[in-house]
C-alpha cells in the first residue's frame, strides 16, 4: 500500500504522488508551513517515494523505504542547523562548507537508489555564503537529484533560493484529524486528545511531541504561571522578569518564542471568552482562570495586550534588544490587581 500518510496534508501529498506517477518531478521543492506541521516528515516520504522498490512507492516496508527511515540511506542526505550543532559549534546558520559537501555529494551519482534526495532543513538558517554558494547546483542539479528546503520564514530566505524551487505550502491540520490519530493511533484519552489538538493549532507534530513529552506540558504550566504572576504584580516583579528571559533569549531564543506564543494563545483565549466564542478556546484546561481574568480587564484591553504580544515577537525576530522589547511588554501588559486565581 502506498503510505504517504501525513497528518491533515492530503493535497500536498496528493499532488506529489500525482507529479511522481506523471514523471513531472522539479528538481527543487520549498516546503513552507509553520514548525511541526510536517515538513520533514512530508520531505522524507518524497524521499521515499523517490527510492521506493516496493509495488506501491512509498511502500514503507522495503530495504530503501526502511533505511530511509532510519536516517542511514546513502543517497538521502538531511541537512540542518542541530546535525551541524553535533560538533559542539553552537552554530545558528547553516554553513558555506556545509552547502559545499552538499555541491560535492551532488556531483556524483547515487550510491544505492534512483535519486538522490538532499532534504535542507529551516533552509532561511543559510548564511549569506551558503546561499549563493547553493544557487547555481539548485539551478542545475545533476539529473537524478531532488532538493528540498523547509522552512517557517519564507520572507527569509533570499529571492534567488525561492525563485529557483517550487512552493509547497503545507495547511494548518484539520483539528479532527489530529484527535483522531491522537485517540485512536496513539490511544490518548479523548479529552487529552482534544486539548493537545487544540493547542497545536494545526501542527500535527507538535501535537504528537507534546502528548509523549510530560516536560513540554509542565514548561507551557510555567509559562503561563509567569504571566499570570506578571498580571497580578508590580513594575519590580516585571522588570525581574523581563531581565531573566532576556539572559535566557541569549541562550535559547525559541525558548522565549515558544513563551510568547503561549502567552499570546492564552491572551485570545480571554478575548475570545470575552466575545462569548468559546467553542475556539485554546486552553480548555484553564477555562477557570481565563474566564476570571476575562472578567476583570475590556475586550479593548485583552486586544491591546494581543498587540503587544505580537509587536514583541516581531520586534525580537528583527534583533531588537530583547531586554528592551520584553521590558516594553512588560510595561504594556494590564494590571489585574486582587484577581486570586493564578495557573497553579
Ligand atoms: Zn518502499
Amino acid at each position: 500500500m502506498a503510505d504517504w500518510q501525513i497528518i491533515g496534508q492530503k493535497n500536498v501529498a496528493a499532488f506529489l504522488a500525482k507529479s511522481l506517477e506523471k514523471g513531472v518531478l522539479c528538481h527543487a521543492y520549498l516546503l513552507t508551513a509553520p514548525e511541526h506541521s510536517g515538513k520533514t516528515a512530508l520531505a522524507l516520504k518524497l524521499a521515499q517515494a523517490l527510492n521506493c522498490t516496493g509495488d506501491n512507492s512509498p511502500c514503507g516496508g522495503c530495504e530503501s523505504c526502511r533505511r530511509i527511515t532510519a536516517g542511514i540511506h546513502a543517497d538521502v542526505r538531511l541537512i540542518s542547523v542541530q546535525a551541524a550543532d553535533e560538533d559542539g559549534k553552537n552554530r545558528v546558520e547553516l554553513s558555506i562548507e556545509q552547502v559545499r559537501e552538499i555541491n560535492h555529494a551532488v556531483s556524483l551519482p547515487p550510491f544505492e537508489g534512483k535519486f538522490r534526495v538532499i532534504i535542507i532543513d529551516e533552509a532561511e538558517r543559510l548564511s549569506t555564503g551558503a546561499a549563493n554558494a547553493l544557487l547555481k547546483t539548485l539551478e542545475e542539479p545533476p539529473p537524478g537529484v531532488v532538493f528540498i528546503l523547509t522552512t517557517v520564514r519564507e520572507n527569509q530566505l533570499p529571492e534567488t533560493i525561492r525563485s529557483r524551487c517550487m512552493k509547497l505550502r503545507l495547511a494548518a491540520a484539520p483539528r479532527r484529524e489530529i484527535v483522531r490519530f491522537l485517540e485512536h493511533g496513539l490511544g490518548f484519552p479523548a479529552e487529552r486528545a482534544d486539548l493537545l489538538a487544540r493547542l497545536s493549532q494545526g501542527r500535527a507534530g507538535w501535537a504528537i511531541t507534546a502528548a509523549r513529552d510530560e516536560g513540554l506540558q509542565l514548561e507551557r504550566r510555567d509559562n503561563l504561571l509567569k504571566l499570570t504572576d506578571a498580571l497580578g504584580s508590580g513594575f519590580d516583579f516585571r522588570f525581574e522578569l523581563a531581565d531573566k528571559l532576556s539572559q535566557r533569549f541569549g541562550k535559547t531564543r525559541t525558548e522565549i518564542y515558544r513563551l510568547l506564543d503561549q502567552w499570546l494563545s492564552f491572551c485570545r483565549d480571554i478575548l475570545l471568552v470575552k466575545l462569548d466564542i468559546k467553542e475556539e478556546v485554546i486552553n480548555t484546561d484553564y477555562e477557570i482562570i481565563t474566564a476570571e481574568l476575562a472578567s476583570r480587564i475590556t475586550a479593548a484591553e485583552a486586544q491591546r495586550l494581543i498587540g503587544s504580544l505580537n509587536a514583541t515577537r516581531r520586534h525580537l525576530e528583527q534583533n531588537a534588544s530583547p531586554r528592551l522589547a520584553l521590558e516594553v511588554l512588560m510595561l504594556n501588559l494590564p494590571v489585574i490587581k486582587g484577581s486570586t486565581n493564578r495557573i497553579g
